[in-house]
C-alpha cells in the first residue's frame, strides 16, 4: 500500500541524499532571481503606499530586514554556483527555509499591522501584495517544500490576522478563502517537490544506464573482436566507430553518411541487407563480402541488426558485425579440398561428376559432351621403383601435360574440364557442336604428349597413357551410362596394348566383361590347378638339335577351356596375380628341367611385376636348391620395359639373378621402345629378336638390316642371338646367313604340353614332378 505520505516524498536512495538537496537548492537558485526581486519591488511599494502614514522606523525597519534576507538569499545562490556547496546542499536547504521566513515575517507583519488602519484602497494592495506572493512562492520554492509551506503559512496567517484585525465580517470570508488556497497551495508545492525528486532520480538512472551502456560498449569495441555500427534512416553510416573504420579500411570520415550496403559486393545478400535496412527489418547472421578487397585475402563480414525506435536521435538501424574472413577462408579451403585434388589441383572426382552431371542438365540441341578416361600405364611400376614422392612428382608432370594438351586444343565456345578421378585415373570432359573430331584431335595429342619421356631427378622415365572415349547423346543419354561406356572403353584400349584410346562402341562392354569375368576366375584357377605348363624348343641354328625349351604358360579354363597367355597375363599383371602365377611356372619348369637326362635350358618368362616381387629371389633359391637344377640351366627372359625406365632396382635384381649363375635373356627384342642402347644397359646372355621382324624377314629390306644389326651388335657384345617365330626355311636360311645362333617357331615345335615332346628323364624324375607343381591360394 502506498501511504499518502509517499505520494510527496519520493523515496530517496541512500546516499543520494546530498546530492538530491543539491539539485533541489540548484533548481531554486536558479529562479531564485524573480523572488528576490519580486520581494523588493512588493516592498518598495510598501513603503512608498504606506510611507508618512505609519511609523517610519518600523517600516523602514521591515523593509530592511527583507533586504537583508533578499542580498543573503543571493549570497547564497552565488556561493553555490562557485560549486562549494554541493556538500552543504542540506545546510543550505536549511539555510533558505530560515531565510524564507525572515523574509515572509519581514513582509507579512506589515500585513497584520496596517490592515486596519488602511483605507479600502491600500486594503485591496495589501491583500493583492499577500496573495500575490503566496502564489509566487508555491511557484519558485516548489523545490524548496519546507520554505514553500513555512514562507505560505507565514504570510496567510499574518495575513488573516491582519483581516479579523479589520473587525468586520466580510473579512472572514476572505480568510477562509485564503486559509483553504493556502493549503492547496502548499499541497501543490509538495506534490511538485515529489514529481521533481522523482524526475531527478531517473533522469540520473537513465543516465547512468546510458553510461553504463557506453562503457561497456567502449569496452566491447576495445576488446572484442565485433564491432557496433548505427545507420540512419537513409541506410547511411552515423557515428562510425574507430575500429569500424580500421575494419573497413577507409577513413572514419569517409564513412561517415555513405550508404552502409555500399561496402558490399553487389550479391543477392547485398539486397536483401538493402531491403532490410529500406524496410526496417531486423536480421542476424547476414554474411557479406566487402566491395574492393584483395583477392588474395578476401574480407568477410558477418552482421546482426535491428531497427532502433527512436525520436530523438536521427539512428534508425543498429547492430554488430564480425569480421569472419578466417572462418570463410577456412570454409573455402574446405571446400577447395573437397572438390580439389590436392596433389595437382585439378578438380576431384566429386566435383568433377558434379560438372557431367551438370552439363548433362545443361546440354543444348546440337551440342555433345566427349567423356574422356585416361590411365597412365605405368604408374604402379614408378612408385614401386623410385617411391611414392616420385610417383607424386610423376603424377603432377602427368597432370600438367593432359591440362596442357586440353589448353592447346581448345576452340571456342566449348566448355572443358580436367579432373583426376584418383591415383593415376584422370578424366577430360568437353562439351561443344564439334566436340567430337576435337576429341579425337585431343586423344592423339594426349598418347602423344604422355609418351615424350619424363625427368624425374636424374632419371629419364617413359610412360604411357591409355584412354577411353564416350560421347553423349551417341553413347549415353545419362552421366552414369557415359561414365561407365568411357570406362569400358578405357579398359578396353588397356587391354589392346595400352598407349592408344579407343571409342566406345557397342559390344565392347560384353568384351570387358568377359576381362572382369576373366579377373574373377583367374583369382581361384592357381588354387583349382588349372594352370598348365607348355614348351617349345630353342634350336640350334648349325646343329638343328634342341638347346632348350621355353615355358609357356596355358589356362585350362573348365568352360573356356585352354585360355591363351596373352588373354590373360596382361590381366595377371594388372591385378599383380602374375606373381603367384609366376612362381607356379618357375617352380614347375625348373622341376621340369631338372627330370631331363640332357642337361638343356629351360626358359621362364617374367614380367615387370614379378621382377619386383621380393618373393623372386627366394623362389629361384629354392627352387634351384630343391630341384638341383644347375642355375646355368635357368634362363630367364624379360622385356626391353624392365629397362626402359633406366631402372637402378631392376639391373640391382639383373645382376643378383646373374650371380646365382642364372642366365638373362632380353625377350621381344625390337618392339616396344626398340632401341639398341638397352644392349648397353646389362649383359645380357641372349637376345630375343622379336617375331616382327622374322615374319617379314624375306620380304623386306628394312628388317634383314635391323636383324643383322642385331646380330653383329649382340655378337660384338658376346651375346648369343635368338630369332623367334621362324616358320619358314627361307626365314631360317637368310637368320644363317646373317650369323643368327639360335631360333624358335613352329617350324620346330609349337609350344605344347610337356608329354608331346616325349623327353628322356633321370630315373627319378617322377618324384621331382610330382613335388614341383605348387597349390597355393591365391589372395
Ligand atoms: P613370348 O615370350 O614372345 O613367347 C613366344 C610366343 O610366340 C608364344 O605365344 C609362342 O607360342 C608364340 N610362337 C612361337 N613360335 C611361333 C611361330 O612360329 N609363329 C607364331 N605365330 N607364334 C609363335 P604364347 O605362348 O601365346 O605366349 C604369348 C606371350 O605370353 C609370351 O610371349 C610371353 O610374353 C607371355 N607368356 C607366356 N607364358 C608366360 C609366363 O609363364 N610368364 C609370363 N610372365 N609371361 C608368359
Ligand atoms: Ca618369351
Ligand atoms: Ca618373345
Amino acid at each position: 500500500m502506498v501511504s499518502k505520505r509517499e505520494n510527496f516524498t519520493a523515496r530517496i536512495p541512500a546516499g543520494l541524499e546530498d546530492w538530491v538537496a543539491y539539485r533541489l537548492v540548484s533548481a531554486h537558485q536558479r529562479i531564485v532571481n524573480p523572488l528576490i526581486l519580486g520581494h523588493l519591488l512588493n516592498t518598495i511599494l510598501l513603503v512608498a503606499v504606506f510611507y508618512g502614514q505609519v511609523s517610519t522606523i518600523l517600516l523602514g525597519g521591515c523593509a530592511a530586514v527583507m533586504a537583508a534576507a533578499c542580498l543573503y538569499r543571493f549570497s547564497v545562490g552565488t556561493s553555490l554556483r562557485k560549486g562549494k556547496q554541493r556538500i552543504n546542499a542540506r545546510k543550505a536547504i536549511a539555510v533558505l527555509e530560515i531565510n524564507t521566513i525572515i523574509m515572509a515575517a519581514a513582509i507579512g507583519a506589515p500585513l497584520v499591522w496596517l490592515m486596519p488602519s488602511a483605507s479600502a484602497l491600500q486594503q485591496v494592495f495589501l491583500a493583492v501584495v499577500g496573495t500575490t506572493l503566496i502564489a509566487a512562492a508555491g511557484y519558485t520554492m516548489r523545490t524548496l517544500p519546507r520554505a514553500a509551506v513555512g514562507y505560505i503559512a507565514t504570510i496567510s496567517t499574518f495575513m488573516i490576522v491582519g483581516l479579523l484585525r479589520t473587525g468586520k465580517l466580510e473579512a472572514l470570508a476572505s480568510c477562509i478563502l485564503l486559509g483553504a488556497s493556502a493549503i492547496l497551495l502548499c499541497r501543490m508545492a509538495m506534490t511538485a517537490h515529489h514529481l521533481f525528486v522523482v524526475r531527478i532520480l531517473r533522469e540520473r538512472d537513465a543516465s547512468s544506464a546510458a553510461e553504463t551502456v557506453k562503457m561497456l560498449l567502449n569496452d566491447y569495441e576495445d576488446h572484442g573482436s565485433d564491432w557496433l555500427f548505427e545507420l540512419a534512416t537513409d541506410g547511411t553510416m552515423i557515428g562510425v566507430s574507430a575500429r569500424f573504420a580500421t575494419a573497413a579500411g577507409i577513413k572514419a570520415e569517409d564513412l561517415e553518411g555513405r550508404q552502409f550496403s555500399s561496402l558490399f559486393e553487389d550479391s543477392s545478400e547485398s539486397k536483401l541487407l538493402r531491403d532490410h535496412i529500406s524496410q526496417r527489418r531486423a536480421f542476424r547472421g547476414m554474411t557479406l563480402k566487402l566491395a574492393g578487397g584483395k583477392k588474395s585475402d578476401p574480407k568477410w563480414w558477418s552482421i546482426n541488426a535491428r531497427p532502433v525506435a527512436s525520436v530523438s536521435t536521427r539512428v534508425a538501424f543498429r547492430g554488430v558485425i564480425s569480421d569472419v574472413s578466417a572462418e570463410k577462408q577456412a570454409e573455402a579451403r574446405v571446400r577447395h579440398m573437397a572438390l580439389y585434388d590436392s596433389l595437382t589441383e585439378l578438380p576431384n572426382r566429386m566435383m568433377f561428376t558434379n560438372a557431367l552431371n551438370r552439363a548433362f542438365a545443361e546440354l543444348g540441341k546440337k551440342q555433345r559432351i566427349i567423356l574422356m578416361y585416361l590411365d597412365v600405364d605405368q604408374f604402379k611400376s614408378v612408385n614401386d621403383m623410385y617411391g611414392h614422392p616420385a610417383g607424386d612428382v610423376f603424377l603432377k608432370a602427368v597432370a600438367t601435360r593432359i591440362s596442357d594438351c586440353v589448353e592447346n586444343s581448345k576452340l571456342g565456345g566449348e566448355v572443358h574440364m580436367v579432373g583426376r578421378l584418383g591415383g593415376d585415373e584422370f578424366a577430360i570432359m568437353m562439351v561443344g557442336e564439334d566436340a567430337g573430331d576435337q576429341a579425337i584431335r585431343l586423344a592423339d595429342l594426349l598418347i602423344t604428349a604422355l609418351a615424350e619421356p619424363y625427368m624425374l631427378g636424374e632419371n629419364e622415365l617413359n610412360s604411357s597413357a591409355s584412354i577411353g572415349i564416350a560421347i553423349a547423346p551417341e553413347h549415353a543419354t545419362t552421366a552414369q551410362v557415359l561414365q561407365s561406356n568411357a570406362d569400358i572403353a578405357l579398359y578396353f584400349a588397356k587391354g589392346e596394348g595400352r598407349n592408344r584410346w579407343e571409342m566406345f562402341a557397342p559390344g565392347m562392354d560384353l568384351a570387358v566383361q568377359q576381362r572382369h569375368a576373366i579377373e574373377r576366375d583367374l583369382r581361384s584357377a592357381l588354387a583349382n590347378d588349372e594352370m598348365r605348363l607348355f614348351i617349345q624348343p630353342l634350336v640350334d641354328v648349325e646343329t638343328g638339335a634342341h638347346s632348350g625349351f621355353e615355358a609357356l604358360v596355358r589356362w585350362e579354363h573348365p568352360e573356356r577351356g585352354m585360355v591363351m597367355p596373352l588373354d590373360f597375363i596382361p590381366v595377371a599383371e594388372e591385378t599383380r596375380l602374375i606373381i603367384p602365377i609366376g612362381e607356379w611356372v618357375l617352380r614347375t619348369a625348373m622341376a621340369e628341367a631338372a627330370s631331363w637326362a640332357e642337361p638343356m635350358t629351360i626358359a621362364v618368362n617374367l614380367s615387370p611385376v614379378q621382377l619386383r616381387s621380393p618373393n623372386l629371389l627366394p623362389t629361384i633359391i629354392n627352387g634351384l636348391a630343391e630341384t638341383g637344377l644347375d642355375p646355368a640351366r635357368l634362363e630367364l627372359e624379360i622385356t626391353e620395359s624392365v629397362l626402359m625406365h633406366d631402372c637402378e632396382a631392376n639391373i640391382v635384381i639383373l645382376n643378383r639373378l646373374h650371380a646365382l649363375g642364372v642366365k638373362i635373356a632380353l625377350d621381344d627384342f625390337g618392339t616396344g621402345y626398340a632401341s639398341l642402347n638397352y644392349l648397353r644397359t646389362f649383359p645380357f646372355d641372349k637376345i630375343k629378336i622379336d617375331r616382327s621382324f622374322v615374319t617379314d624377314l624375306d620380304t623386306r629390306e628394312d628388317c634383314r638390316a635391323i636383324v643383322g644389326a642385331v646380330i653383329s651388335l649382340a655378337n660384338q657384345l658376346g651375346m648369343q642371338t635368338l630369332a623367334e617365330g621362324v616358320e619358314h626355311e627361307a626365314q631360317l636360311t637368310k637368320l644363317r646367313e646373317q650369323g643368327c645362333a639360335m631360333v624358335q617357331g613352329w617350324l620346330f615345335g609349337k609350344a605344347m604340353p610337356v608329354a608331346h615332346y616325349n623327353l628322356e628323364r633321370h630315373a627319378d624324375a617322377d618324384v621331382v614332378i610330382e613335388q614341383a607343381p605348387a597349390k597355393r591360394r591365391v589372395a
